[in-house]
């Protein structure tokens, strides 16, 4: 257990890493590249933002929402994907403590917000960030030698395998993206966690789709975005999966998986 100083520094580091993916996202959707030196600018007067207007969250508080110059309204998708990060890298920093699962929870979190806010965006899974996030996954894996990178290349392919099939027995109705990204889930997670992540993830999306369809808000027809949801399994895994899994009959720890 760690004190509360360590939570409050997981909150503002997972503020930053928030805002890090939510600009790299809202540039990648807009085709513009992400990184390099550009600076943020305001969507609608065009003017350079300076670094008091891009402290996460207090900026936006203290704004209220509206840029400096000429008032207009800032996406309300920077607040919460930099409050939900936070929220995020504090709930990790609350259950790990500082120990080799909160490197992999902080070090997934920015590719968990960008795929989960380009797919809300524009419904695709950016296969560069999915593969990056699998060789992260496997680079942190390799601290533990051959146990470490076997357990992660299962849960990839794992994880790959399970949504292929699902593509395949769909005809093509799910794209490719989703199970892209399970390589990079399944790296971070191990094959266990990995297909916990899967169960979990298609959970959610249940929860939240079955009362849309009831409600007819959605049809059989809409095309909902999977990696939110995936992305979400991942999480519940990475907290809980330790606790569930021993109800199956499996002892498992994450991120070292003993054989
Ligand atoms: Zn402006």
């Amino acid at each position: 257990m760690v004190g509360g100083i360590y939570i409050f520094l997981g909150f503002c580091f997972g503020t930053a890493l928030g805002s890090f993916a939510n600009a790299a996202a809202m540039r990648t959707v807009a085709e513009k590249k992400w990184w390099g030196r550009e600076r943020s600018v305001c969507d609608s007067c065009g003017r350079v933002l300076s670094s008091c207007d891009l402290i996460p969250v207090i900026s936006f508080v203290v704004l209220q929402g509206r840029c400096r110059s000429c008032r207009a309204p800032i996406p309300l998708r920077h607040f919460t994907a930099e409050l939900s990060c936070g929220a995020l890298a504090a709930l990790f920093t609350w259950r790990f403590g500082l120990t080799p699962a909160l490197a992999f929870a902080g070090a997934s979190l920015p590719f968990l917000a960008f795929n989960t806010l380009t797919d809300l965006e524009t419904g695709y899974i950016y296969d560069s960030w999915a593969v990056a996030m699998a060789v992260c996954g496997m680079l942190l894996r390799a601290a533990h030698g051959w146990p470490g990178l076997l357990d992660g290349l299962f849960g990839a392919l794992a994880g790959f395998g399970v949504i292929g099939a699902i593509i395949v027995a769909s005809r093509g109705r799910m794209g490719l993206g989703d199970a892209v990204l399970m390589l990079g889930i399944g790296a971070f997670m191990g094959f266990k966690l990995s297909l916990l992540s899967l169960y979990l993830g298609f959970m959610c999306g249940g929860l939240v789709v079955i009362p849309l369809l009831l409600a007819k808000m959605v049809t059989r027809k809409t095309a909902v975005p999977l990696g939110p949801f995936l992305c979400a399994g991942m999480v519940l895994s990475m907290l809980f999966g330790s606790k569930i899994l021993p109800y199956l009959g499996y002892i498992t720890q994450w991120p070292w998986n003993i054989f």
